[in-house]
């Protein structure tokens, strides 16, 4: 009993520790610009798919804003991204990752969330709460370039490729443990809202991820054009809006808002200096 589990547990730990064992090496990618090792099992397209089929309904079920100055501006800020991560990868002589994205964008009328999104492909949403916070087009191109960056870095089919893992994980400890993990999970019940949490809608990212989104964010923004030191005012902003509501970091993959401004504030000038508005080359 004991020799399956050692077995399994070294099977599961090849398998996490990415590009250790041939099994997955052909599996590994690397993030933009990062070059972070990625993990990718799934095919970005059944994603993209998948997500475009989410994004549909949400459309359909939630009730969207009527505010066409304000949609107006988030597509505005949306396209001078979308044309500078292209024409920046395109500079650099690398394949545009964005080059099958189906950009669109909606504004959800709920001034209770700060939030926004982006799903796999660039399906983007932004709730009407988080305007109060990004008060400016600065501050709202901090918040969609780190949500942007999730999508051109392709955190989701990471995240998805790592669910892929813990099933099969799971799997082989439920094995090993005589089916006590099956019996559990049988009386829990199933988990209907995985499928959005894979896509980030209700489950923040995982820590790496969302320094990494932070980084990227404010490349494409100031590619795009945009003044970057507002990112740091946006989350002073939502700290003030979060006052006495925040997690201690440990209890949450996110970074907290202390540690993400001071890394972005260490980040900016490097940024500013490095990545100048793109221009068009003709
Ligand atoms: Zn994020």
């Amino acid at each position: 009993m004991s020799k399956i589990n050692n077995i399994n547990r070294r099977k599961f730990l090849e398998i996490f520790g990415c590009c250790t064992c041939g099994l997955v090496i052909n599996s590994c990618t690397t993030a933009p610009i990062t070059q972070r090792k990625q993990l990718k099992l799934l095919p970005e397209s059944t994603l993209n798919r998948q997500a475009a089929q989410i994004y549909k309904n949400v459309k359909k079920k939630t009730k969207l804003s009527n505010d066409k100055k304000q949609l107006d501006e988030i597509k505005e800020i949306g396209s001078k991204i979308e044309e500078a991560v292209s024409m920046y990868f395109d500079s650099v002589g690398k394949k545009d990752p964005t080059y099958n994205f189906h950009w669109e964008y909606i504004l959800i009328d709920n001034d209770k969330i700060k939030n926004a999104w982006c799903m796999p492909g660039g399906k983007i949403a932004v709730y009407t709460g988080i305007l109060k916070v990004t008060k400016n087009k600065h501050g709202l191109a901090a918040v969609m370039g780190h949500e942007i960056a999730h999508a051109v870095a392709k955190h989701s089919v990471e995240r998805a490729s790592r669910a892929l893992i813990l099933n099969v994980g799971t799997q082989i400890a439920d094995i090993a443990s005589g089916g006590a993990i099956s019996r559990t999970s049988r009386t829990t019940g199933v988990d209907v809202s995985g499928m959005l949490r894979r896509f980030g809608i209700d489950n923040p990212f995982g820590r790496k991820q969302e320094t990494e989104a932070d980084y990227l964010g404010i490349i494409f923004s100031s590619l795009a054009g945009y003044d970057i030191r507002e990112t740091v005012k946006v989350w002073e902003r939502m700290k003030e809006a979060h006052k006495g509501n925040e997690p201690p970091e440990w209890m949450s993959t996110h970074p907290s808002n202390a540690r993400r401004i001071a890394a972005l504030q260490q980040w900016i000038p490097e940024v500013i200096m490095k990545y100048p508005p793109i221009k068009k080359i003709n």
